[in-house]
């Protein structure tokens, strides 16, 4: 096994010998400059990678295989094969369960790349005692798979997913509507919310309405006008620029509702599809927010004094 270095694949150039003889890598001193990327070479046919990635989609496959949909940092989203993943004995079944973060080493395949071996980064125990949590993991999870494309390196999503999927294994309530408000950031489409899209007037109080069209908020006059008619309540919009700012919120249940809501619509415009897990996730949310509302319920009954 020999370790290659620097830019392009050892696929690209047969052999070594001849790599040396080549113009491009040698550089003004005649010395010879490195061409490879960081790639690990088993023979002339197959290339082998290492991938810092989350496991963004996990299914069975054969007996005992797995096909991973890998979103890796620096590659951007892939398909995998783990072979024998599923056998009890197999030393990759953990990091190729869904959510985890694990640094891969992978074999270039005709279409899927293979798993080697891998080593589990974060292991996310909590996310996996929680169904609620699996499941809202599973949304941001689609988001951003449908949101990147094939083979292309987006490490500005990586970060935010593996944020989410984190924050989300925490308990965080929070962290998915920051995840979507940090992807639209990230994808500079999120609407100006200082003031109304078509006349510009800062809004004073009550509703603004979403304009899909305009890809921003109008005032309730501009929203008559344009018969327009999607409220957002004011405090919705100032729960976006908390998040924005990076900090907390807390928002009453329904206006949760209501900012996960606008936050799809506007993804959901942005990529002229629609996500087939806000249902699920919805459920989750709810029964997340149901048992914190219970605990914290709980503590405090305690701590009254008989
Ligand atoms: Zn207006």
């Amino acid at each position: 096994m020999e370790i290659l270095s620097q830019r392009g694949r050892a696929r690209l150039c047969p052999s070594r010998k001849e790599n040396e003889n080549h113009e491009d890598t040698k550089n003004t001193k005649g010395k010879k400059a490195p061409f490879y990327t960081t790639a690990i070479r088993y023979n002339a046919d197959v290339v082998a990678y290492v991938a810092e990635a989350i496991v963004t989609g996990a299914r069975r496959y054969g007996e005992a295989d797995r096909l991973l949909t890998l979103f890796t940092r620096d590659r951007g989203r892939i398909g995998a094969i783990a072979k024998s993943a599923r056998k009890p004995k197999s030393s990759i079944r953990g990091a190729t369960e869904p959510f985890i973060r694990a640094k891969f080493e992978l074999a270039e395949g005709r279409s899927l790349s293979i798993v080697r071996s891998a080593e589990i980064l974060n292991p996310n125990l909590e996310l996996r005692e929680h169904w609620t949590r699996l499941q809202l993991a599973g949304h941001v999870a689609e988001i951003a798979n449908k949101m990147s494309v094939e083979g292309v390196p987006d490490p500005g999503l990586y970060d935010l997913l593996a944020k989410a999927i984190e924050q989300i294994g925490e308990g965080r309530i929070d962290a998915v509507a920051k995840f979507k408000v940090g992807l639209l950031d990230h994808l500079g489409v999120f609407p100006d919310l200082t003031g109304c899209s078509e006349c510009n007037a800062a809004r004073v109080k009550g509703n603004v309405h979403l304009d899909h069209s305009r890809h921003g908020f109008l005032c309730s006059e501009c929203a008559e006008l344009l018969h327009v008619h999607y409220p957002v309540p004011m405090k919705v919009l100032h729960c976006f620029h908390s998040l924005r700012a990076g900090k907390d919120f807390d928002l009453e249940d329904d206006l949760l509702d209501t900012a996960d809501e606008v936050l799809n619509n506007l993804l959901q415009g942005f990529l002229q599809a629609a996500f087939k897990t806000v249902s699920a996730a919805k459920k989750a949310r709810t029964a997340e927010r149901e048992k914190e509302n219970s605990n914290r319920k709980a503590m405090e009954d305690n701590n009254v004094e008989p």
